[in-house]
């Protein structure tokens, strides 16, 4: 089995208890707006170009197969046609400077692991172990589970963590493959869940109540995205629907990390929500805690979360 990843990201500390290595996939069923892993929502390898890397040497110039390179135009010395690419790598070989690069790669399920488990002498000590996150697990399921089987099999604790999103059956198969399910919930009005998400959130709240009713080990994620799911009408309303089915639940506020700009920047997408985003103010950070704690759930204190590395910020 082999699937697309976007990076391994080893001795991280917020997606699981203890030390961790937590393998970032590509694929995601959804598009939000202020994404902080924009390289994981295709689950194809895309090319990407750094101008400021390229020696203009024309190494690459004759060797794509599919005629998706321009070189030597105006503008950008090379421009890659992506709807061509057929992500073969032979231009990325021949480049001496890196400046042609894959956002990710292909790899099996074993080496996948092998990368994951490498430090595992240290998640043993901790308590810790592998945290799929992406993306979204959901979305290279055979893959996924094939990792953590493989890290069970090391005795490590797993986690995932998803945005929910699939079909029943796919998310029972990580049932007795998972430790602990991170859930990402943004919005519970479902018009603006769709306009923001390009996703309707029915079938995600339908399986977080399923999930809940398993009585797994459950770590909920609202990011706060001010002015959009940093509301208070929106935070009341997704803690009346967590306490109703997932009563004491665990909590974790996300503030907006408008650093992820950079990436959208290199990757030639827009940037304008990230524009005029900022992180919430703390004080607004706290009121929202209380309205949640008020519910009766358990608000967790604010972590960073780990995102991908990748070659994006290399
Ligand atoms: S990866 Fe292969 S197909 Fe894509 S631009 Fe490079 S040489 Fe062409
Ligand atoms: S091979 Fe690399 S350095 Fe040379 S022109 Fe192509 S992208 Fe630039």
């Amino acid at each position: 089995m082999r699937g697309t990843i976007i990076d391994v990201k080893r001795f991280t500390l917020h997606d699981g208890p203890g030390i961790r290595s937590t393998l970032f996939l590509k694929g995601c069923p959804l598009c939000c707006a202020w994404c902080q892993n924009p390289e994981g929502l295709e689950p194809r390898l895309r090319l990407w170009y750094l101008e400021r890397q390229c020696l203009r040497c024309r190494g690459c110039e004759s060797v794509c197969p599919v005629d998706a390179l321009g070189v030597g135009g105006e503008g950008s010395f090379v421009v890659v046609n992506h709807a061509r690419c057929i992500a073969c790598g032979a231009c990325v070989e021949a480049c001496p400077t890196g400046a042609l690069s894959f956002d990710g790669q292909e790899l099996s399920a074993e080496d996948a692991a092998d990368l994951l488990l490498r430090d595992s002498e240290f998640y043993l000590q901790s308590g810790g172990g592998i945290t799929i996150s992406g993306g979204d697990p959901l979305a290279q399921a055979d893959f996924a589970l094939e990792v953590l089987s493989r890290g069970r099999a090391a005795g490590l604790s797993t986690a995932i963590e998803t945005c929910l999103f699939g079909d029943r059956s796919v998310l029972e198969a990580f049932l007795p493959l998972v430790d602990l399910f991170i859930v990402d919930l943004k919005l519970h009005d479902a018009s603006l869940h769709e306009e923001y998400t390009q996703r309707p959130n029915a079938p995600i709240l339908a399986n977080y109540g399923w999930l809940a009713g398993k009585g797994v080990d459950m770590l909920t994620r609202i990011p706060l995205i001010p002015g959009v799911t940093a509301t208070s009408g929106n935070i009341e309303a997704l803690a009346g629907f967590i306490q109703g089915v997932n009563p004491g639940a665990r909590v974790e506020l996300m503030n907006f990390n408008p650093l992820a700009i950079n990436k959208y920047v290199l990757m030639n997408r827009s940037t304008e929500f990230f524009d005029r985003m900022l992180p919430l103010p703390e004080d607004e950070v706290e009121t929202l805690r209380c309205l949640l704690e008020r519910k009766g759930l358990v608000v967790l204190r604010e972590t960073r979360r780990d995102s991908a590395a990748g070659r994006l910020e290399r």
